[in-house]
């Protein structure tokens, strides 16, 4: 069966279609593994992120746009504007399985168009195409254009004006979805693209349609007689608000000071699922976990959004201290429409109010706004000053560590990040692996690259306590390598899927005899997650850059129930996990592990940095 890639290069204008080589789609199976590779061998190192040689790929895996359930995410990856770590973002919607119908599982762009432009792909056909209508629009204006130009059957990714500004956390979106994490519609917008749009039948070519739908129903009953099951289809993410609050006390509040907010009852998930009007999902998604909520009173009623997902609902509440929801609805709303990664906007946020408070910051510099914890309206002028770099907002548009290395005074000890990517909704010192995946994971601070739920109830390969202070080096490995391991196909994090099934259904889908065999896809996730260290070694980066901010080494978390907690053993917990990674002492992978993972070419690359 052949594997596609479309490569586009906006410079020149040329867009031609490449077979994936044989081998490298075996090699790397598909989704994260070809990622890893392309950008590897593409990307020259050194590079400034927003250059024109940077690439920005787009990629599905072998399962999008079939029936089977939760694999038509789409994922994002290229060297970060705000990191400069190869890093990857996953976004959900329709477009994955329409980019898979047209026949090709990678989109490559790279160059950088002399205009703004949008990608048209249909049938055969493929055109860049002025975008100067929809350029400065919001993404629902740019959307709904673009839907009006070629139909409802066409869907399609875009950045918003936050993105054409070059704001360094600037997400792509699809529908209300986005790939929110570390920049990737900055990138996009470098290079000039506003929008990718598609129009696709629907296409499926299967090695054994019996069995594919035999293991399909197999993984639909797994989904279902999952425990967390009918709580997604409810409440969505919105469900962690309450569960992480009295169960672990791991969502930081007032910029990662505390483990406590007086009120947060008024932003529980019953609160949430009085706005609730109706379940969204994701192509092939029997979960539904995307939920559209309305405002029925007060100063915003009438809006109605998709979200906020849990870590953006606390983005723009525990934060910055606030229980106010309608105002987090609004601001998720705003992200969405400017384009802006919900995440890093409301810790950067969270970090200019705490610099209000200490007085570092007053009226004269914020624009004369008085950013005091609890209160959510100045937060929504900061999302628009952040989106259109106005005044304070041009500051906090470059992200916590460069705002701080700008602002200076010290203030880079508030300045919550791990490489520069801003931490998700979950305190490292009350959930203590999890911390230690913030610290080492290839794209900085994402909750998305190694969950560690073996410190939440998981029991394989073993449980672990929240707050362990050692002994979970090997953990924090084997979570980063089976969410690689997972990624060679896109699956969602809510899949429910063993690893051994995913096997079985590449193989009926695919064909390949080897992808049915779970250590193989083992092998290959830890595969991929060393080669994206390898180009970050190649970066500089190395174990002074897989660390936590000093807050949580030095600063016990006041109040909930991990009152008291703090990362005590930092340097412990990261010898444990170089030794189980194979990795030397200053974080490099030896040349024994990169023979034993088939990475032996790479070695040449790295082998400097070694010490
Ligand atoms: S669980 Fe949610 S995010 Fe995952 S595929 Fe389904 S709808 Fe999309």
């Amino acid at each position: 069966m052949k594997r596609r890639l479309l490569r586009v290069n906006l410079s020149t204008g040329t867009i031609k279609g490449e077979d994936i080589p044989v081998k490298l789609a075996e090699d790397y199976v598909g989704g994260r593994g070809l990622c890893a590779r392309y950008l590897y061998d593409e990307i020259p190192a050194g590079i400034d992120p927003l250059d024109p040689q940077n690439k920005l790929l787009f990629v599905v895996g072998p399962l999008a746009g079939t029936n089977a359930q939760a694999f038509s995410k789409w994922i994002a990856a290229t060297k970060s504007s705000l990191t400069g770590t190869f890093s990857r973002s996953v976004g959900g919607g329709d477009f994955g399985a329409w980019l898979k119908w047209t026949g090709f599982e990678l989109l490559l762009l790279e160059g950088k168009a002399a205009r703004p432009v949008y990608l048209y792909i249909t049938d055969g056909k493929y055109e860049i195409r002025d975008a100067a209508a929809v350029w400065g629009k919001t993404t629902s204006q740019t959307q709904g254009y673009l839907k009006r130009a070629h139909g409802v059957r066409a869907r399609m990714v875009c950045v918003g004006p936050a993105a054409e500004k070059l704001v360094r956390y600037a997400p792509i979106i699809s529908g209300e979805r986005a790939a929110g994490r570390a920049g990737m519609g900055t990138i996009m917008a470098s290079k000039n693209l506003k929008a990718i749009v598609i129009e696709a039948e629907r296409k499926e070519s299967l090695a054994d349609p019996e069995e594919f739908r035999k293991l399909v129903q197999q993984h639909i009953k797994l989904i279902k007689d999952d425990p967390g099951f009918e709580a997604s289809r409810q409440h969505g993410t919105i469900a962690c608000m309450d569960h992480f609050y009295s169960a672990h006390g791991s969502i930081p509040m007032l910029n990662f000071r505390s483990g406590e907010l007086e009120g947060w009852e008024k932003v529980s998930m019953q609160e949430y699922a009085k706005v609730t009007q109706k379940h969204v999902g994701c192509y092939a998604c029997l979960i539904k976990c995307g939920k559209i909520r309305k405002i029925s009173s007060g100063p915003y009623a009438g809006l109605t959004t998709e979200g906020p997902q849990f870590e953006s609902a606390w983005a723009f509440s525990g934060s910055i201290g606030s229980t106010d929801l309608d105002a987090t609805l609004v601001a998720n709303y705003l992200c969405n429409e400017l384009g802006l990664d919900t995440i890093s906007t409301g810790v950067t946020i969270g970090f200019a109010y705490e610099l209000f408070e200490k007085g570092i910051l007053t009226t004269k510099d914020t624009d004369g706004l008085a950013l005091k914890f609890g209160d959510p309206e100045p937060m929504l002028k900061l999302i628009e000053k952040i989106a259109r770099r106005e005044g304070i907002g041009n500051i906090l548009a470059e992200g916590t560590k460069r705002a701080a290395g700008r602002i200076g005074k010290g203030t880079e000890q508030y300045a919550i990040q791990v490489k520069g990517l801003e931490l998700p909704a979950y305190e490292p010192r009350a959930r203590k692996a999890l911390g230690m995946n913030f610290a080492t994971a290839n794209m900085g601070a994402s909750h998305q690259y190694g969950w560690c739920g073996q410190e939440t109830g998981n029991p394989k390969p073993r449980s672990v306590s929240p707050v362990a202070d050692e002994g979970t080096g090997d953990i924090v490995k084997y979570s980063q390598d089976q969410t690689a391991a997972l990624e060679l196909a896109n699956t969602c994090d809510f899949a429910s899927l063993p690893l051994q099934l995913l096997g079985k259904i590449l193989v009926a889908a695919l064909g390949v005899p080897k992808f049915g065999s779970e250590e193989y896809l083992w092998y290959v996730g830890e595969k991929v997650y060393n080669l994206e260290r390898c180009f970050n070694v190649r970066e500089g980066f190395d174990r002074k850059d897989d660390t936590l901010p000093k807050r949580f080494l030095s600063e016990p978390l006041q109040g909930g129930i991990r009152d008291g907690e703090m990362i005590r053993k930092p340097n412990a917990i990261l010898d444990e996990y170089y030794a189980a990674r194979g990795w030397d002492r200053n974080g490099i992978p030896t040349e024994e592990t990169l023979a034993r993972l088939g990475l032996e070419e790479v070695d040449k690359d790295i082998v400097k940095f070694r010490r």
